[in-house]
């Protein structure tokens, strides 16, 4: 399955014949929440780059908008979008699901061999995707992922959170997840369908695309401002996906409680032959009230952080039991280059089949 070239009949017109790894076209996933004034700009970028593509190197692309559960006029924007020299595929999720779900969504749905992934608010240049796909096509790498050139537009303590966040996750573990990296990245077909095989439901897209290996290359951009609107993370937001990726990434936080209880353990006995040698070879009275107090303090706190951290995983064990699909589709239309027609949706598909 893997490496697979699915053929796709060509669109119109008779621009340069798809060559060797080209055949297998390339599906462009955009995950969409409430970006109704971006849609149009943003299609028009993607027009741009299929009609290139296809001229300058016979691929053939498809665009799969997924609705997240937009609550203004995505969906509706998304219908009327024309597919002309790419097939475009509007999926509506049954809610907000979140992005990583979207993205799910998309890979689930793509039907061409390549993947991929780009935001739907304009901040990964059209552009570059040019470049990626070179990567791909003339390199042969499977994983094209793209970083942020430089953080420093952005708050010391935001940037010393993400250092603390790719540390943990990264500790002792062999395929480390490139830091910086971000959603935009191309995956060859091999790569794509090692995504799909993937039966976990807690997704973290960054660091799964990292653990599949293959020839993996990075490349530097500068994240273009929005089109429109805001950002739809907040602190909280962040954390939220930190941990989430934390937890379903590495057991570093675990590590790190019986590190702490080493660390505690060496010093209550450094501390306790402290009291010993002073009671018995000094001959003083150790005062013991407040040292009591701080150390059951220390304890007590160390304890709760340590049973929350379990709880995490335990929560994560429980998601993933539970085996629920990670998203509905509430309706998926296809709109060819050639026949400009509407189908119905196929039934909500879970994420491991
Ligand atoms: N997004 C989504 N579902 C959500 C939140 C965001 O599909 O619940 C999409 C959003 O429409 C955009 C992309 O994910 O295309 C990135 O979102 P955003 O720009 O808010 O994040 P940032 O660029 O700040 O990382
Ligand atoms: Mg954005």
């Amino acid at each position: 399955m893997a490496g697979d070239a699915m053929t796709r009949a060509g669109g119109a017109g008779a621009p340069a014949r798809p060559r060797g790894r080209a055949e297998a076209g390339l599906s462009i996933v955009v995950p969409l929440f409430n970006e109704a004034n971006n849609l149009a700009t943003l299609h028009a970028r993607v027009l741009e780059v299929a009609r290139t593509l296809k001229a300058q190197r016979g691929l053939a692309t498809e665009a799969v908008y997924v609705d997240d559960g937009s609550r203004d006029a995505t969906l509706a924007a998304a219908r009327e979008l024309p597919a002309e020299s790419l097939d475009i595929q509007v999926i509506s999720l049954s809610r907000n699901f979140g992005k990583e779900a979207a993205l799910l969504a998309g890979l689930d749905h793509s039907r061409l061999g390549a993947v991929l992934f780009m935001d739907g608010d304009g901040q990964h240049p059209p552009a570059l995707v040019e470049k990626l796909v070179g990567y791909w096509l003339d390199d042969g790498y499977d994983v094209v992922y793209t970083a942020k050139a430089h953080r420093a537009s952005e708050p010391w303590l935001r940037r010393l959170g993400v250092k603390t966040f790719y540390a943990l996750i990264n500790w002792g573990a062999r395929q480390k997840i490139p830091e910086d990296a971000g959603d935009f990245r191309l995956l060859s077909p091999r790569a794509a369908a090692a995504l799909k095989q993937l039966p976990e439901r807690n997704r973290f897209f960054k660091g799964l695309a990292s653990w599949i290996g293959f020839r993996q290359i990075r490349v530097d951009y500068e994240p273009a401002e929005r089109i429109h609107g805001r950002t739809t993370w907040n602190l909280y937001s962040l954390i939220g996906l930190s941990i989430e990726g934390l937890t379903s990434f590495s057991v570093a936080p675990l590590r790190l409680a019986s590190l702490l209880g080493l660390l505690l353990a060496a010093a209550a006995f450094i501390f306790g032959v402290q009291i010993l040698l002073e009671t018995f070879v000094f001959g003083e009275s150790v005062p013991g009230y407040p040292s009591v107090i701080v150390g059951l303090m220390v304890l007590g706190g160390v304890q709760l952080i340590m049973i929350g951290i379990m709880g995490e995983y335990i929560g994560k064990i429980l998601s993933e039991l539970k085996a629920r699909p990670v998203y509905f589709v509430a309706e998926h239309t296809l709109k060819t280059a050639e026949n400009a027609d509407a189908i119905g949706g196929p039934p909500a598909r879970s994420a491991a089949e």
